[in-house]
């Protein structure tokens, strides 16, 4: 049970990732979680630094495409913004939404990571399809309630991943 909610690698945020690393392990599409991994929850546009980030991304190579369980219009406007294609209400963790972006960016389980803040959805969903599962740590600490309360067992979770050696920084 715990395995499957360890992601591979744990960074501090998005820009802290080694896109390098990624590439040398073989992965060329990059699935991304919207709230709070790319942008604060619920945050209107992207700043300069994500859209910079993102130019960045794509320039290595790198195929990208927005999986959020947030609803159409925003997901939409937001994936408008950074030119890419994205999946909204992707119901994560389950799996068809993941296998449909892997679709859309021509990519297999092994060549594909997701990037995403929590574990019950983006981390749970990543590590069942067998995805590279990258962990940031949550933009905002403001947050939609329901949210915030599978926060606290979230915290237990790490909390039991790191005592055993399974929430690894690249
Ligand atoms: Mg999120």
């Amino acid at each position: 049970m715990l395995r499957s909610l360890a992601p591979t690698w744990f960074v501090e945020s998005i820009y802290d990732l080694d896109l390098d690393r990624l590439w040398q392990r073989g992965i060329r599409g990059i699935i991304t979680d919207l709230d709070n991994t790319l942008i604060e929850w619920n945050g209107p546009e992207p700043d300069e630094r994500l859209l910079e980030w993102t130019r960045r991304v794509r320039e290595r190579g790198f195929k990208v495409c927005i999986v959020s369980n947030n609803g159409h219009l925003r997901v939409e406007a937001f994936a408008r913004h950074l030119d890419v294609p994205f999946l909204s209400k992707a119901g994560k963790p389950r799996r068809r939404g993941l296998r449909a972006a892997m679709d859309i960016l021509g990519t297999t389980p092994q060549t594909t990571a997701l990037l995403g803040d929590q574990v019950f959805t983006d981390v749970l969903g990543g590590n069942r399809l067998g995805l590279t599962t990258i962990l940031v740590r949550p933009i905002a600490k403001k947050e939609f309630l329901g949210t915030r309360m599978v926060r606290r067992v979230e915290g237990l979770v790490l909390a039991a991943l790191r005592r055993r050696g399974m929430l690894d920084k690249p």
